[in-house]
């Protein structure tokens, strides 16, 4: 399963299901194809394909213009920071690994870098998404 934004709201479906072009809506393989197969012929959905072009119009008007819920805006977002965050628990759990005397940076290279090591500081609160605080422990700055 995975979560998909289905003309603005947080939905799961099942992974295989692609978005419809013209209605937005997530359908199995099977509804893109005119043979009833799982080879994709076509990006619109079986109910589309039948519509008059108005009722296509129609559509995807209510397709472009629907928004972004705050929970799929949430969800992506935190969705992003994953790559490049950890959660507190993890990270106190690695630490707590080190030698108590250690001390701990963070790395830094590029051609506007200023020496090898990044800035660290205390964590510092620089989001809210939803319910999850974020915050940074160190900042590395190229900016030219
Ligand atoms: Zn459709």
């Amino acid at each position: 399963m995975k979560k998909v934004a289905e003309l603005g709201q947080l939905i799961e479906v099942p992974d295989s299901y692609k978005e419809c072009s013209v209605c937005g809506k997530f359908n199995p393989m099977e509804s893109f194809s005119n043979d009833g197969s799982t080879k994709m012929t076509r990006t619109n959905c079986q109910s589309c394909y039948t519509l008059s072009s108005q009722e296509w119009e129609n559509l995807k008007s209510i397709k472009q213009n629907s928004k972004l819920s705050q929970e799929a805006q949430d969800y992506f977002k935190l969705n992003s920071l994953k790559s490049n965050s950890m959660k507190v628990e993890d990270l106190i759990n690695e630490l707590l690994k080190l030698p108590k005397d250690s001390l701990v940076l963070i790395t830094q290279d590029g051609y506007y870098a200023c020496g090898d090591y990044a800035e660290i500081f205390n964590p510092k609160k620089v989001d809210q998404v939803g319910e999850v605080s974020i915050y940074s422990i160190g900042n590395s700055s190229q900016n030219y």
